[in-house]
C-alpha cells in the first residue's frame, strides 16, 4: 500500500473545531482494518531497532497508535494528559496551539533514567504540543528522546521548534 493511500483516506473538515481550522481526522484511517495495519506496521519499521523501552502518548490522539505500537516493540504506555486527569502526583508544562492555550501533565514516576522513548501524537501543526511533552520527558533525563506523528503539516513548519530535529519523524507529510 502506497502513502498516497494512506493520505488520501485522511478527512479533512474545515472549520473544525474553530473557523480558519482545516482539522485532518484520522478516524477514517483507524476504521479501515487493512489501514490501521499497515500505519501499525510502518510505525513498527521505523522504530524496532531503536531499543524504545516506553511509548508516550498524548492525549487523546496519541492514545490511540501509542499502545498498539508500544505492544508491538514490548514497550510499556506512558499517557501525557489534560490537567486533573492524573491520578497520582504529576509534572506539568503549559504550552500555546494551533487554536488555544493549554496544560500537560505526565506521572512524576513515569519514566526512569534507564528508559530509551519514544513520544506520539497524531498530527504536528505548530509543534507547541510536542515541544511542552519533550520538555516534560527531558524532565526525567532518559538515555534517548525520539519523536513521532502520524501526520505532518509541512506548511507550519513545527519542526523548526526542535533544535535537535533528527530524531523527529512522521509517516505521512502533507
Ligand atoms: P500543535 O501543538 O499546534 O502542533 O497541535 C498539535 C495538536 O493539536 C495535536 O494533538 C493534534 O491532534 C491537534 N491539531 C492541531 N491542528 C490540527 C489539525 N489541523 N488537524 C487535526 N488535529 C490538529
Amino acid at each position: 500500500m502506497s502513502k498516497e493511500t494512506l493520505i488520501q483516506n485522511i478527512r479533512t473538515i474545515k472549520d473544525f473545531p474553530i473557523p480558519g481550522i482545516m482539522f485532518k481526522d484520522v478516524t477514517t484511517l483507524f476504521k479501515d482494518p487493512k489501514l490501521l495495519k499497515e500505519l501499525s506496521d510502518l510505525m513498527y519499521e521505523k522504530y524496532k531497532d531503536k531499543g524504545i523501552t516506553k511509548v508516550v502518548g498524548i492525549e487523546s490522539r496519541g492514545f490511540i497508535m501509542g499502545p498498539i505500537l508500544a505492544t508491538r516493540l514490548n514497550a510499556g504506555f506512558i499517557p501525557i494528559r489534560k490537567p486533573g486527569k492524573l491520578p497520582s502526583e504529576t509534572i506539568e508544562q503549559s504550552y500555546d496551539k494551533e487554536y488555544g492555550k493549554d496544560i500537560i501533565q505526565i506521572h512524576k514516576d513515569a519514566l526512569s533514567e534507564e528508559d530509551v522513548v519514544l513520544i506520539h501524537d497524531d498530527l504536528l501543526a505548530t509543534g507547541g504540543t510536542m515541544k511542552a511533552a519533550y520538555q516534560l520527558v527531558e524532565k526525567f533525563h532518559t538515555k534517548d528522546i525520539y519523536i513521532n506523528f502520524i501526520i505532518e503539516l509541512l506548511d507550519l513548519k513545527g519542526k523548526e521548534l526542535f533544535e535537535n530535529n533528527e530524531k523527529i519523524d512522521s509517516i505521512l507529510s502533507i
